[in-house]
């Protein structure tokens, strides 16, 4: 009987362990993947991670019929649709890679309840994570909130299995799908059209698993060693850009952890510090998924509830200049605008416009969380919710809310030349180095007309900001 692989956040061939399980089985697959925006408590995908989904089914597709299948995509919500298509093609089993949102595993739940009460084999593997959330725990049995002694405990468990190849040669069932609410990939309608704001995108990145393997490569061979002195440079091509792929599981985790620990070992010594510091930050998204299993709400409420009583302001038109990066602080609208242009941000500048955002502005943190869901790319329920939190001093070990970053010291410190600003502000590419970060001082004449000016002060909102939080001290 057919065994039905369920793709989800895990759109690879490579180290795909529901796949491979499948495979090792024998028997013919039906591949398919179901558009679910109908099950109760799904959070919707944003524009651009939606555009990132339609690239990543596409390629997966291809692999699949460069093998002599397909993807199967359906619509609809994924309890009634996978047991429709399992009863469809008598399917002896279904097998899938975990997922960690609340409402994903409610349903995966009942979908294998479901599944179990007809006769059909239902299996979920790990394919997303180093380790499962439920395996770190403390010595009394809770879960950590403290990420170093979190990272401590899992590097203790070891290194995660090595990775498993992609299979090349796999058989297919023919499935009939004349019953089943079978849809092509452009009915899903994930890619923008009128207006196509997708061409800065398109111009950037290669989506689905063809592209991530060599994105990997590029960043072992050039920027490996050196990342923990580089990372933090928005200047320079100092870091993986890998998040979208792991997002959508193009690449394993396993995959990304087992490369860098080769490249790392043939480059050694140099690269052992860089490579320390990458795993390290591999190890911040598996802290992520760690409290977002064992606290649901992170992308809705604060972690921290002292934090319930801020007193936030509600600014809609400081809102707006922030989100379309039009703040008067270089490198805050810096990265806003790359984040529109490219759906990508770099980390020290997601940092800086967040924390910008939640203190200068004092506009609550699940506002800027929810445009990053929307314009990310790599928009992760996880690690998306989690950094937002961690930047307003609301989440597990996060950054004290009384750390206020100044904007223009971090541009100078980690922008020195204005390249970075340059890129992403070409009104301000006459202004010398020594005045990009800060236009105000560079006089009527250098300073672009078209530059806003600061829409707050930085010590006037760095004060406002202390007094809310002392206000809820
Ligand atoms: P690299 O430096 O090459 O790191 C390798 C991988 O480690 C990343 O691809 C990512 O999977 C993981 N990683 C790195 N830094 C972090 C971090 N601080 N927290 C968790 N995982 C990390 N990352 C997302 O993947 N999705 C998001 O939606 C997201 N939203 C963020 C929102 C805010 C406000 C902030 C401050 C950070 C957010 N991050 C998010 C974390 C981080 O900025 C990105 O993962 C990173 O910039 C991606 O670039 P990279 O792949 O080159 O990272």
């Amino acid at each position: 009987r057919p065994v039905v692989v369920w793709f989800r956040d895990d759109l690879r061939l490579a180290d795909n362990p529901a796949l491979a399980e499948a495979a090792r089985t024998q028997q013919p697959l039906v591949c398919v993947f179901c558009h679910d925006e109908a099950s109760p408590g799904l959070r919707p995908l944003g524009g651009a991670a939606r555009w990132w989904l339609h690239g990543s089914l596409a390629a997966l597709d291809q692999a699949l019929r460069k093998l002599g299948g397909q993807l199967v995509m359906l619509r609809g919500p994924a309890r009634e649709i996978i047991e429709q298509l399992a009863s469809a093609c008598n399917a002896g089993a279904v097998y899938w890679n975990r997922r960690y949102g609340a409402a994903e595993r409610s349903i995966d739940e009942s979908v294998k309840t479901a599944l179990r009460a007809k006769g059909i084999e239902a299996a979920s593997f790990n394919g997303h994570l180093l380790h499962e959330p439920w395996t770190v725990r403390s010595r009394t049995g809770q879960p950590f909130r403290v990420f170093s002694a979190f990272w401590r405990t899992a590097s203790a468990l070891g290194s995660p299995p090595r990775p498993l190849a992609a299979p090349h040669r796999l058989s297919f069932h023919a499935l009939d799908v004349a019953q089943l609410p079978a849809v092509g990939l452009t009915d899903l309608q994930l890619e923008p059209s009128n207006p196509d704001w997708a061409g800065g995108l398109r111009e950037a990145w290669i989506r689905g698993e063809p592209g991530a393997r060599p994105a990997l490569d590029r960043f072992l061979e050039t920027a490996l060693t050196g990342y923990a002195e580089r990372r933090d440079r928005p200047d320079r091509a100092a870091t993986s850009r890998l998040s979208a792929y792991l997002r959508f599981g193009n690449i394993s985790v396993r995959q990304v952890w087992h490369a860098a620990s080769a490249a790392a070992a043939a480059q050694a010594p140099a690269a052992q510090r860089g490579l320390e510091k990458f795993l390290a930050e591999l190890g911040w998204r598996e802290f992520s998924y760690h409290l977002l299993f064992h606290n649901p709400e992170l992308a809705c409420r604060n972690l921290q509830p002292r934090f319930d009583g801020m007193p936030w302001r509600h600014d809609p038109h400081a809102l707006a200049a922030w989100q379309r990066g039009q703040t008067g602080y270089p490198l805050v609208d810096a990265g806003m605008r790359e984040l529109w242009a490219t759906g990508y941000m770099h980390n020290r500048v997601r940092m800086i416009a967040a924390s910008f955002l939640v203190k200068h502005l004092l506009i609550d943190w699940r506002e800027g969380e929810a445009w990053f869901w929307d314009t990310l790319i790599d928009a992760d329920p996880a690690n998306n919710a989690a950094s937002w939190q961690w930047v307003a001093g609301s989440g597990a070990d996060a950054a004290p809310f009384f750390r206020i970053f100044n904007p223009v010291l971090q541009g100078e410190r980690f922008d020195p030349d204005g390249a970075y600003v340059k890129q992403w502000l070409p009104e301000l590419a006459s202004l010398p180095a020594s005045r990009i970060h800060r236009p105000w001082e560079a006089g009527e004449e250098a300073l672009a007309k078209r530059y806003p000016p600061r829409l707050v002060l930085h010590d006037a909102a760095r004060e406002r900001a202390l007094a809310a939080f002392r206000s809820v001290g």
